[in-house]
């Protein structure tokens, strides 16, 4: 049982001048679509076929460098299309909020943790939102395709948002500004599907 490219549940260019459209296509298209592919064929045949991403994620330090690589890509960008939004931005609400105010002391204070966290993390790699194992919100990040699911994870937990700083992400209409395009990429935050996965986790 192979391992499916997640459809976008907006268009190319529903999430312009934030994310431009080439950069969705290609993103998706190409680059997700090939740690798809790759993941499917490092597992085809082994044990591993039919188990759950999570699952595969878990173990992941049992596993061939490839599954480590392809898991998180097709995991993390699943999860990076999801939580934004072309009706996305502003500030989440209920139950989110009031954790993120508790963790961070506000929303604001949450912000500038994770831009520090995205900009700060050298060459590729990933920023989070997590849910730690005790239950609370912190900020991290993971270098190439590591996320806060793995066993070899400097940061166990759930992650409930991430952004993407490959260079893939953003070099087509940010050049080397990725703090820019961090900035950007609050306009786009799908804080309904952040607080779903916050209550799931
Ligand atoms: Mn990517």
């Amino acid at each position: 049982m192979a391992f499916e490219l997640p459809n976008l549940a907006y268009a190319h260019d529903a999430l312009e001048p934030h994310i431009d459209t080439r950069t969705m296509e290609i993103h998706h298209g190409k680059h997700h679509n090939g740690y798809t592919n790759k993941l499917n064929a490092a597992i085809a045949g082994t044990d591993l076929d039919g188990k759950s991403i999570e699952d595969i994620l878990a173990n992941v330090s049992k596993h061939s460098g490839a599954v480590r690589n392809n898991g998180g890509g097709f995991y993390n960008h699943s999860l990076f299309w999801s939580v934004m939004s072309p009706n996305g931005g502003g500030e989440p609400t209920g139950d989110l909020a009031a954790a993120i105010n508790g963790a961070f002391g506000s929303f604001e204070d949450f912000k500038k943790e994770f831009k520090a966290a995205a900009g700060t993390r050298f060459g590729s790699g990933w920023a989070w939102l997590c849910v730690g194992k005790d239950g609370s919100l912190c900020v991290c990040s993971t270098p190439n395709q590591d996320n806060p699911l793995m066993d070899v994870a400097e940061c166990p937990g759930t992650p409930i948002l991430g952004i993407d700083v490959w260079e893939h992400a953003y070099y087509l209409n940010y050049q080397n500004r990725r703090p820019d395009y961090v900035e950007a990429f609050f306009n786009v935050i799908n804080w309904e599907e952040v607080a779903r996965r916050f209550a799931a986790a």
